[in-house]
């Protein structure tokens, strides 16, 4: 199928795994745009960066060559030729990736390689600009929402899974600044587009948000068609 479907919410609002449900679902390409930011996060680290100074990762990004694969596994995010996939997945990556993602200079040299994806066949893309910057042409815009109890504790449970240490509290904690930085910034703030319908799964499971989502999306295609 060949449909655009945006995905747009704070984190741990439950984007990715609906994303991936839905790619799975329709027969579309996921792809995971926070991963690249996640990227650019562990490139400004790697740099020596500090967390308060992104800003300063912009003078080094001639030398980050980011790469998206796909896999049967799903997708890979490759940065000069490494496959960094599971080690932007920590704590202190997240904090990373929200702090370039403020730089304007670092979300106009991701904004490229997040566009190509958006014009190679049907695709479910989430992050937190989708909708307003990257794909505003989508067929359907999903915005989704959660309290931030609920996005703690499917974080947390995501963290311990991967054998990370920290507490539900340093957790929430990471949520609610992340959310503040994200909301607040003044390049692609993460606010829902217009025309997003509102999706909050607080007290859903994986498979009835993916079930609400799928209702949505038939009732927008056909209206549309
Ligand atoms: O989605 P994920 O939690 O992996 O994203 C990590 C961070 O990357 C977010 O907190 C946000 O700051 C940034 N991001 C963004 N725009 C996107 C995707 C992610 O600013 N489209």
């Amino acid at each position: 199928m060949n449909i655009k479907i945006a995905i747009d919410g704070p984190s741990g609002s439950g984007k990715s795994t609906l994303a991936k449900n839905i790619a799975k679902a329709l027969g579309l390409v996921y792809v995971d745009t926070g991963a690249l930011y996640r990227t650019v996060g562990l490139f400004a680290k790697r740099c020596g960066v500090p967390l308060e100074e992104a800003s300063k990762v912009v003078k080094f990004l001639p030398k980050a060559d980011l790469a998206l694969k796909y896999t049967e596994a799903g997708q890979r995010v490759l940065l000069n030729g490494e496959d960094v996939s599971d080690l932007i997945r920590t704590p202190e990556m997240s904090m990373y990736a929200s702090a370039v993602s403020a730089v304007p200079a670092v979300r106009a040299f991701l904004l490229e390689i997040q566009k190509k994806m958006t014009t190679e066949g049907g695709v479910v893309m989430d992050g937190r600009d989708i909708g307003t910057v990257i794909m505003p042409d989508a067929d359907v815009k999903l915005f989704m929402e959660a309290s931030a109890k609920a996005r703690a504790r499917r974080r947390y449970e995501e963290l311990c899974e991967r054998g990370d240490t920290s507490t539900e509290e340093e957790v929430l904690k990471d949520i609610i600044k992340r959310d503040s930085n994200d909301q607040n910034r003044t390049v692609a703030p993460a606010i829902p587009a217009d025309d997003a319908i509102f999706i909050d799964n607080s007290d859903y499971t994986p498979e009835e948000t993916l079930k609400v989502a799928l209702k949505i999306i038939k009732d927008k295609l056909c209206r549309t068609l």
